[in-house]
């Protein structure tokens, strides 16, 4: 490396903060004349009437010279030689510094003609000393000395000048002083080479190191750490011909427990610490922990006090918390078997903010105490919760409970002491008593009283009743497919007057109470009053008399015709009941309430066939039902071919009530037979376990599916999944059954894509759905799904499944997005109510989000049927380019939530929070490889950049490419909502 070189490495140093130093030089002397004062015996050619040797005082001291001049002699050639030179092997340059005058040759008297006011240095190496043996020509000529000032006669003049002999590379040399005919005298020769001197830079030691010659003008060194401290690589330094050590590089750094304290590594001091290497100072201990000793690379924590895995060893200890303060059981504006836990944070936090909470309940009978099991729920969770409450749900009544609520932090793992206080609580409630007999009090054209009575032994508790009704449907309705919805009312007292109804019409009525807590009981059977003609015509009440008749007539053949097919269902198998097409016949058959069984188990009997369970084998459990797991398994029954079966479980500790509960999914689902509906295989009801075993579905719930798969499946496929839906929904409304629930989470998917309705309930509908919200009447609702209607006043219908149906279909189609993002259900219902609608998802069909807004058209009379439906969506996909129309999609809408700012509103602070917001953190490595690593970077993206960093899939490239549209817009409005 060349000077030149170091210099442009110096000055790229210099900006990357590395530091030229120059340091303080040395100086190594081989030779000096004055010194070795009379010593000398340095030779001098000719022996006689050249150089000689002659001693003079200088300042009070003797000094030795040697002097020639022969000025006035004519032509001279004299030699003065030193005595060998031994030459330290790693210095190839020397300095001679030499003290000398010359005589002015202009104050001779008369100026001799030869006369020279120069003489020369010479050089000559060898490998040993050659004793006397004088050779002119083994001399090289190293410069010519001449002085700075001339003498006069009287006035010496001393000069000193200094000269450098380079590229020496023998063991020695001889320096020569060749005088020409100058009036000259030497004082003082002195030899030397340069070193730079030991030192000790950053941490970083080097030894002393001969400075290099001509040939070599920065010598690199390496060095090595001081004491106690490490680098990763050796730490280097230059030394420059001139003896200077420049540009050092030293990473060295003080072990841990170890400061720098000028050149060394010191240990900490007592009380301090140092965890890592690092250049950094020790630190005083922190709070809570043990004074350290000397050299400490941490600091214990003192007795009590702890650390979280995740804390630093900087950080200071924790102590625990103490436990939650005034803990409290609440029952107030709670429904059926539930009540709310709320309690205050500790006193003491320990010194730490990250506090959660975690509840245990047990159910205690004197002293003993056990587990209240996996039945009991806790809403929103019963471990790491944040906030200082919690629901309990589906709580026994008169059964004691002890809730115990601990308060942990992060260092809570490291110690046995629980910071908990407990509540003791029981539930008081009655069941609901069963509505026995129903009467009509009144009638008229328009309207019909009733009452009902109780059949409970003791005092009358229902506080409230439950009435359902429906017009009884004619024979051309039921021809026609005319579906037929009920009315619910929520009464105060056990009779009713219903107005509004429509002279000489046949009602279906049936009651249920409720009880103070809003727990329903059993519905009473139904039974049948007809309103009375219009008043003051007697052709018509005499019409309305034989047309009763006529109807009575028709109702008792329909009947018999009913129970004929009935008897012969097992003969025929469900599937002879339906035709679908292409005669476009209804289905004859219609859904039956298992609850107009008096024994809900002779429902299950009817509808469900009897497996025996050494015929099931259970393999892996592949969810969670509101009963009990639920496993994939197998199923081989006598003489049939294995099949891969999903199996439902009942819990053990089950109450009779939630046995049939179960079980009357089973009756429900055996009643249907459609291939987009799912299929019962059978029932065990007659062993311990109950067990209900249906078809397996490979890909399981279609909203997980949809989002394991976003962005992977095309707008035909998507279409397609829609139909199955769509048919199995048009199945069940044919057959009169109201499904209630129905949600992307409710659709189950084979390996074939087909979809499958599932999920049906009865008393339980929506108890075990997640998304079901109590309303004030004490049914659950999951608002998002349902139509307005059934959410004000429980008006459900096929219609209102026809609402669910396009926000399944917008599920769909965003690829199991959530339907109004994270509104809360407050919200959404106030936008339904304003006429707000979901708008369209990305990259969905024109013609598809027309439909969805048709069915959430608010007049359900509007809305089209399962069936109308079924046959456009069947056109759709017979002409694929009718998908091709894309609806508006706005990106600023469509992710206004959340993807346009972080969840609190406020800009994304990384590119990854930004990904994850767009459900895109797959991506995430793909955007740091490429460099963009701010917002403003990916502000900065257009689609081929996208593409470039190695996003590939059409639907993730979309997704990403609008989100950022949308972030570059973030003054959207929900306007687009309205419809
Ligand atoms: P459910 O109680 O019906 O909501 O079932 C709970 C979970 O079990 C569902 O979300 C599915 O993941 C799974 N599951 C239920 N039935 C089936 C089935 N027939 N095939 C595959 N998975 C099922």
């Amino acid at each position: 490396m060349d000077y030149r070189r170091i210099k442009r490495v110096l000055f790229v140093n210099v900006f990357m903060n590395f530091v030229f130093i120059s340091l303080q030089k040395k100086e190594e002397v081989l030779l000096d004349m004055v010194a070795s004062g009379a010593e000398l015996g340095w030779l001098t050619s000719p022996v006689k009437d050249g150089w000689e040797i002659g001693q003079q005082a200088v300042n009070g001291s003797l000094l030795y010279n040697y002097y020639v001049c022969n000025v006035e002699k004519g032509e001279q050639d004299n030699w003065l030689r030193t005595t060998f030179i031994q030459r330290n092997p790693a210095a190839s340059r020397v300095f001679v510094e030499l003290q000398f005058n010359v005589r002015d040759c202009n104050t001779f008297e008369a100026v001799p003609l030869n006369c020279k006011e120069t003489f020369n240095l010479y050089t000559s190496e060898a490998d040993a000393d050659i004793g006397t043996a004088f050779r002119k020509g083994l001399f090289r000529k190293v410069a010519t000395i001449a002085p700075d000032e001339i003498s006069d006669r009287g006035k010496m003049k001393m000069n000193t000048e200094t000269k450098v002999v380079d590229n020496l590379s023998r063991k020695g040399f001889y320096l020569g002083f060749q005088d020409i005919g100058a009036c000259v005298a030497i004082y003082s020769v002195r030899v030397y080479y340069k070193t730079c001197p030991a030192t000790v830079q950053s941490l970083a030691a080097f030894p002393e190191t001969v400075a290099g010659g001509e040939n070599q003008a920065l010598r690199e060194v390496a060095g090595s750490c001081v004491k106690n401290a490490i680098s990763e690589g050796q730490p280097r330094i230059y030394c420059t011909t001139d003896g200077e050590w420049v540009v050092p590089m030293s990473q060295c750094q003080c072990e841990s427990g170890f400061e720098a304290l000028e050149d060394t590594c010191q240990e900490c001091q007592p009380g301090f610490f140092k965890p890592s290497v690092s250049s950094e100072a020790c630190k005083p201990c922190p709070k809570n922990t043990e004074p350290s000793g000397p050299g400490a690379t941490r600091c214990s924590c003192n007795d009590g006090f702890y650390r979280a895995p995740e804390d630093p060893e900087t950080s200071a200890c924790f102590g625990l918390p103490s436990a939650p303060q005034s803990l409290l059981s609440s029952t107030a504006q709670m429904s059926f078997g539930r009540l709310q836990l709320s309690w205050k944070p500790p006193a003491d936090n320990g010194g730490r903010s990250d506090i959660t909470y975690s509840v245990v309940c047990e159910r205690c009978e004197g002293k003993t105490c056990q587990s209240c099991g996996e039945k009991v729920r806790f809403e929103p969770s019963n471990t790491e919760l944040k906030e200082t409450k919690v629901t309990v749900s589906e709580l026994e009544p008169h059964l004691n409970y002890t809730f115990s609520v601990e308060a942990r932090s992060g260092v809570s793992q490291f110690s046995h002491k629980r910071a908990v206080s407990s509540i003791n609580t029981t539930l008081h409630y009655t069941d609901p008593p069963k509505v026995t007999a129903m009467h009509l009090v009144e009638s008229s054209p328009t309207s019909l009283s009733l009452q009902w009575s109780v059949s409970h032994r003791a005092k009358p508790v229902a506080t409230r009743y439950e009435l359902m009704f429906r017009k009884k449907e004619n024979d051309e309705e039921k021809a026609s497919g005319t579906v037929t919805t009920f009315t619910v009312l929520v009464l105060e007292k056990n009779s009713a007057q219903i107005k509004d109804l429509s002279p000489s019409t046949v009602y279906l009525f049936k009651v249920q109470a409720l009880s103070s807590e809003g727990s329903p009981g059993s519905y009473s059977i139904e039974q049948e009053f007809s309103t009375l003609p219009p008043a003051g015509n007697t052709a018509v009440i005499l019409g309305a008399a034989i047309g009763g008749a006529v109807m009575l007539f028709i109702v008792v053949v329909v009947l018999l015709l009913r129970k004929r097919r009935r008897n012969s269902h097992t003969r025929q198998g469900p599937e002879d009941t339906y035709f679908s097409s292409p005669d476009q016949l209804k289905p004859l058959k219609t859904y039956v309430d298992p609850h107009t069984y008096e024994d809900p188990n002779t429902a299950v009997l009817k509808f469900a066939s009897e497996i025996h369970p050494n015929h099931i084998t259970k393999q892996k459990v592949i969810g969670a039902g509101e009963f009990g797991e639920v496993y994939r398994g197998i199923l081989k029954a006598p003489s049939r071919k294995e099949v891969a079966v999903a199996i439902k479980t009942l819990k053990p500790g089950y109450t009779e009530k939630q046995r049939q509960d179960f079980l009357s999914e089973a009756s429900i689902m055996g009643q249907f037979s459609h291939q987009n509906i799912i299929r019962l295989e059978g029932v065990v009801t007659k062993f311990k376990h109950a067990m209900i075993v249906t078809e397996y579905m490979e890909n399981g719930a279609l909203d997980k599916y949809l989002k394991d798969h976003d962005g992977e499946m095309s707008s035909f496929q998507l279409v397609g999944m829609l139909r199955g839906i769509a048919a199995g929904m048009k199945y069940l409304s044919d057959m009169s059954y109201v499904h209630r629930d129905l949600a992307a989470r409710n659709i189950l998917v084979n390996s074939n894509l087909e979809c499958k309705v599932s999920d049906f309930g009865l008393s339980r509908v929506l108890e075990d759905d997640p998304e079901g919200t109590y309303t004030t009447s004490g049914g659950k609702i999951p608002i998002r799904w349902t139509a307005p209607e059934a959410i004000a006043y429980r008006k459900f219908t096929s219609a209102s499944d026809v609402w669910s149906f396009g926000i399944v279909m917008w599920e769909v189609m965003a690829f199991g997005e959530r339907p109004y993002w994270d509104m809360s259900n407050h919200e959404v219902m106030k936008a339904i109510n304003e006429a707000f609608r979901l708008p369209a998802p990305m990259d969905c069909p024109s013609a598809v989000y027309q439909l969805m807004l048709q069915c959430w058209q608010q007049d359900r009379s509007k809305r089209p049927r399962f069936g109308d439906i079924v046959s456009l969506l069947d056109k759709l996909l017979k002409s694929p380019d009718s998908l091709k129309p894309i609806a508006d999609f706005d990106p600023r809408v469509s992710i206004r939530l959340p993807s346009t700012s972080g969840s609190d509103g406020s800009p994304f602070r990384s590119v990854s929070e930004w990904l994850e917001s767009i459900k895109m953190s797959q991506y995430s490595e793909n955007f740091s490889m490429a460099g963009v690593v701010s917002m403003e970077q990916v502000l900065q993206m257009k689609s081929e950049d996208i593409r470039n960093i190695g996003v590939r899939l059409p639907g993730h490239l979309k997704r990403i490419a609008y989100s950022i549209l949308g972030l570059k817009d973030q003054t959207s409005t929900l306007s687009v909502f309205a419809v």
